[in-house]
């Protein structure tokens, strides 16, 4: 069998990570290494490796993980903004595969990204 991802294993509860949202479907946690002063990243329960490999039938899963991203950033009082990122394989900056949406505030952004 493939080697649990660390993620998996924050969904398994093997390891510990400081939760700030869950239900049947993500998990919502503070970045080990904050990019922000808020950074948290959301995931789906269920083991998906990457935008890439969405099924269309995540299409309601997907929009669920907005849903919940729309009412952290509320609850972490991000009102200034704030910048959801998505990165996706090898050229993406992927390191961990298991599908996920950083979360970024509290300070400005800047663009390009690197
Ligand atoms: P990415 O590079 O887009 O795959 O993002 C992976 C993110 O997971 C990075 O921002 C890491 O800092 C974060 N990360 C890795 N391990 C942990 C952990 N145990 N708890 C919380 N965040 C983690």
């Amino acid at each position: 069998m493939a080697e649990k991802t660390i993620f998996q294993r924050i969904i398994d509860k093997e390891i510990p990570a400081k939760i700030i949202y869950e239900d049947e479907r993500c998990l919502a946690f503070h970045d080990v290494a904050p990019q922000a002063p808020t950074h948290v990243l959301v995931i789906p329960k269920r083991p998906i490796t990457s935008v890439a490999t969405l099924a269309d039938d995540d299409a309601a899963l997907v929009g669920h993980m907005w849903m919940v991203i729309r009412n952290l950033a509320k609850e972490l009082k991000l009102e200034n903004g704030y910048r959801v990122v998505a990165n996706c394989g090898r050229d993406g900056g992927q390191s961990v595969d298991h599908l996920h949406f950083h979360v970024l505030g509290g300070r400005q952004m800047i663009w390009p990204p690197g």
